[in-house]
């Protein structure tokens, strides 16, 4: 899994090269121009740069290895660098703000013009796609702090354009727009610093990931076979990654070991469909069935007085009975397409009363493959003997029948 914050290191590694160049270039052509906005754009590429270390040092730290001390690994100092990274970003912004207003009515000479242009126009290409990257590796690997930074890196779109308007106004003597323009820069650094500071707050103290991938969870844990239900959901962000808990809700005959099988599957197919989760923890708990579905083999249609069939596989016909609070509330019989197949009637039988959404089975006998085929379905075989539908289902209803674990049957 930490692999992939080395996608997030190299994309950082480009961004912050970029940055340092620009805010060198800035600096410089800045200084030789006289102009205060390419000054101050070049402390803010300059706190860029550091923002961007930090990034990248964070995306470094968090590829630890859990340690003893440290079981849950170190995942959250991304979210600390990314706090640290706001907190410098917001300095920028103040630094900004205060040359901008001390030198806003002062009007001076604009030289090398051109080339105080082309730095700007520069910084705003480059960067641009420079944070185009970055947010999709950030987002790609699920990291905060590189979003963030590219995001920032996009604004220099927005940020160069004001640079190229004071140096504008600089060159054509125009009062007070250079200065305020500055302002303008230093206010847009203040919403990337608030912004990003309030989400690194809030990965700090466990905000739940979006509604989406919540969502996306639901869907998944629906889809598992034998979950009845589940209650609980609950995740947080951890860096890039995210740890949840669930209570899911089993039928009441599975075992302690299908129990673990069937939450070892639920944790694997949501890390695999969802990437980011790291860790899901599955608790288990009975379900409480109001409404159940049941399948009987039979031999002929005669409602409730239907006797059940010496075969499950060979059976004329299946009846299946829904039940609501230990009432009938419906039933229907439908036709054994398989009874005249020569050999795996029992298996495809199988899957064709589990197509009906079934929990339970009673049959007067079954082989190994209906067995575990039921059983991998999370479908409860009990044993009848003889009798009519009617007995059975009043044995079934006060548990006195008996939970088919081995086979009837050897072949
Ligand atoms: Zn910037």
């Amino acid at each position: 899994m930490p692999d992939i914050f080395k996608k997030g290191q190299k994309a950082a590694l480009i961004a912050g090269s970029a940055t340092i160049l620009f805010a060198i270039a800035k600096a410089i052509v800045g200084f030789i121009s006289g102009s205060i906005v390419l000054l101050a754009d070049a402390i803010h590429s300059a706190a860029d740069s550091f923002s961007t270390f930090f990034a990248w040092f964070g995306l470094k730290i968090a590829q630890k290895r859990p340690t003893e001390k440290f079981p849950y690994g170190f995942y959250k100092v991304e979210n600390i660098t990314a706090l640290i990274i706001s907190g410098l970003v917001l300095f920028a912004g103040f630094e900004i703000i205060k040359e901008a207003i001390d030198k806003i009515l002062v009007v001076g000479e604009l030289n090398i013009p051109l080339l105080a242009m082309g730095v700007a126009v520069l910084d705003a290409i480059v960067m641009f796609s420079v944070g185009c990257h970055e947010m999709k590796v950030g987002k790609l690997i699920n990291s905060q702090s590189l979003t963030t930074d590219g995001k920032e890196s996009k604004m220099h779109l927005f940020s160069s354009g004001i640079v190229l308007i004071g140096l504008f106004a600089k060159w054509f003597g125009i009062m007070y727009l250079e200065g305020v323009m500055g302002i303008l820069i230093s206010l847009f650094i203040f919403k990337i610093g608030i912004e990003s500071g309030r989400d690194s707050i809030f990965a700090l103290i466990d905000v739940s990931p979006s509604k989406e991938i919540e969502e996306k969870i639901e869907k998944i844990l629906e889809s598992i076979p034998g979950v009845k239900g589940f209650e609980n959901l609950r995740l947080r962000k951890s860096g890039p990654f995210i740890f949840g808990e669930v209570q899911v809700k089993l039928g009441r005959s599975v075992n302690v070991s299908r129990a673990r099988e069937i939450s070892n599957n639920i944790e694997r197919e949501i890390r695999r469909k969802v990437k980011s989760v790291d860790s899901l923890t599955v608790g288990v708990a009975p379900e409480v069935a109001e409404s159940r579905k049941l399948c009987i083999p039979v031999e002929e249609e005669e409602g409730l007085n239907s006797k059940i069939s010496t075969h499950f596989g060979r059976a004329k016909k299946f009846m299946f009975i829904e039940l609501e609070k230990r009432e009938i509330k419906n039933f229907y019989f439908k036709d054994n397409p398989f009874l005249e197949k020569e050999v795996r009637a029992g298996l495809e039988a199988s899957g064709f009363v589990v197509k009906e959404k079934i929990d339970s089975i009673i049959t007067k006998e079954m082989g190994p493959i209906s067995l575990h085929t039921l059983r991998d379905n999370v479908v409860d075989v009990y044993q009848g003997v003889d009798g009519n539908v009617r007995e059975l289902l009043e044995k079934f209803l006060k548990e006195k029948l008996k939970l088919l674990i081995v086979p009837t049957r050897e072949k």
